[in-house]
C-alpha cells in the first residue's frame, strides 16, 4: 500500500473533470467573478438541502462562524460555550469577536460536547452554545436546544465536518439559529480552495449576514456596519454546484467504508467509533481509540497505512488560548486526545483497501 494517502483529492477530480473544466471556463468567460449567478444558485440549492429558509455564502468555515457570532452581536465580555475537541477555528472565531470560549468536556463515546455538563457551565455572561458535530456525527441537538431555550441562549452549529448528517432525518445546521459549513478541499463537500456557508431561517440574521460578508452593506458606498470581505468566488460556487449533486453518494461511500471497518476491525486493543441511534453519521473521519498510540502508529507506519491525529490536545492547551481560557484539565478530552487516531476514509478509497487496512489493524498486538 505504498501510495495510499490519508485523503486523496485527485481521484474525485478525475471523475468530474470534464464538467468542472467546462463550468470554470464559463465563469472565466462571463467576466462576473464575485456574487454572481453561481453563488445565488448554490445558496438556493444549499438552503433547500439543509431545510432552512436562507443560506449565505462566505469565504470559509471560519468566516461562517465569525459572521454568525457578529450577526447575533457577540462582543467583549460575552461567553460562548463550546467543545475543546475540535479544530482551532471554532474557538478562534469566538475570541476574534471579543468573547471567551468556555470549554465543556466531551462525551467519551461520541467525542461531542457532553450535554450532561452543559448547564453547569452557564453564567450570566453566556450568550450562546456552539456545538461541533465532530467527525460528522451529530451532537445531541434536542438536549442542547432545550437547555438553550431554558436560559435564552442562541445556538451556532459548527457543521464544518457534518454536511449531510442528520438526526431523525433533520439535517445538522437546521437545529440552531445558525449552521456554519466549510468547503475546505478535504471536507465531505470540498471546493478547490477556501469557501464557506451559513444557514439560518431568521430573516433579520440573514439580512445582517449578507451585509456583514460584504463590508457591512449591500450597495456600493453604503456601509451600515463594520463587516468583512468574505465572499465566495463564482468559480468555487460553480465547482460546488457540480459536486453538491453527488454529496449523498459521497456520504454513502464513506458509510460503506465505515461499515467495512466496523465489521472487520476486531482487535481488543482498538475501539472503533461509536454510532448514535436515529442519526446519520457522515464519517468526515473514522476515528479509533487505542491505548498505546505511539506503538500503534509504528505498526501502521511499518505497513504503510496513513493516519491522522485529530486532535492531539484539547484546545485550552493551545498557546494562543492559554491566557484567555481559565479551563482546568478536562478528564475525558484529555484521555481521548491521547488515544484517538483516524484512518483513511473517503468515498473513492475502495472496499479492497478498507479490508487490507482492517486486517493490518487486526495484526496489531
Ligand atoms: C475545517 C473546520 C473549520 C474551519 O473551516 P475553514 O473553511 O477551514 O475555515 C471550523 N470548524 C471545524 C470543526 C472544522 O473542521
Amino acid at each position: 500500500m505504498k501510495k495510499l494517502k490519508i485523503f486523496d483529492l485527485t481521484k474525485q477530480y478525475s471523475t468530474l473533470s470534464k464538467e468542472l473544466k467546462t463550468k470554470i471556463i464559463n465563469v472565466l468567460e462571463s467576466g462576473k467573478y464575485i456574487l454572481g449567478e453561481n453563488i445565488l444558485r448554490f445558496e438556493k440549492k444549499f438552503s433547500k438541502m439543509i431545510g432552512t429558509k436562507y443560506a449565505i455564502s462566505c469565504n470559509s468555515g471560519t468566516d461562517a462562524l465569525i459572521l454568525s457570532l457578529k450577526a447575533m452581536d457577540i462582543k467583549k465580555g460575552d461567553e460562548v460555550i463550546t467543545t475543546p475537541f475540535t479544530y482551532f477555528a471554532t474557538a478562534e472565531a469566538i475570541v476574534l469577536c471579543g468573547a471567551v470560549p468556555i470549554f465543556v468536556d466531551i462525551d467519551p463515546l461520541t467525542f461531542n460536547i457532553n450535554t450532561k455538563l452543559l448547564e453547569k457551565a452557564i453564567t450570566k455572561k453566556t450568550k450562546a452554545i456552539l456545538p461541533v458535530h465532530i467527525f460528522g456525527q451529530p451532537s445531541e441537538m434536542t438536549k442542547i436546544k432545550s437547555i438553550a431555550k431554558k436560559y435564552n441562549l442562541k445556538i451556532i452549529e459548527d457543521c464544518a465536518q457534518s454536511i449531510g448528517s442528520s438526526i431523525s432525518k433533520k439535517m445538522t445546521g437546521s437545529f440552531g439559529d445558525f449552521g456554519c459549513f466549510s468547503f475546505f478541499p478535504t471536507k465531505n463537500l470540498g471546493a478547490a480552495g477556501d469557501a464557506g456557508m451559513i444557514v439560518t431561517s431568521n430573516k433579520t440574521y440573514a439580512d445582517r449576514l449578507k451585509k456583514l460578508r460584504n463590508h457591512g452593506g449591500l450597495v456600493r458606498n453604503k456601509h451600515e456596519m463594520i463587516g468583512l470581505n468574505s465572499r465566495m468566488d463564482e468559480i468555487q460556487a460553480a465547482i460546488l454546484l457540480i459536486k453538491i449533486k453527488h454529496i449523498n453518494k459521497f456520504n454513502k461511500g464513506r458509510n460503506d467504508i465505515a461499515r467495512i471497518y466496523d465489521r472487520l476491525i476486531l482487535n481488543k486493543r482498538v475501539t472503533t467509533p461509536y454510532k448514535i441511534k436515529n442519526a446519520y453519521h457522515v464519517y468526515h473521519q473514522y476515528t479509533l481509540k487505542v491505548k498505546n498510540r505511539n506503538k500503534f502508529i509504528k505498526h501502521l507506519q511499518k505497513n504503510d497505512v496513513p493516519f491522522g491525529i485529530y486532535y492531539p490536545e484539547p484546545l485550552y492547551k493551545k498557546k494562543a488560548l492559554k491566557s484567555i481560557c481559565s479551563n482546568k484539565d478536562l478528564q475525558t478530552v484529555k484521555q481521548v486526545a491521547k488515544e484517538c487516531i483516524s484512518i483513511p476514509i473517503y468515498p473513492e478509497l475502495g472496499k479492497k483497501c478498507a479490508e487490507n487496512i482492517s486486517s493490518i489493524i487486526n495484526q496489531y498486538k
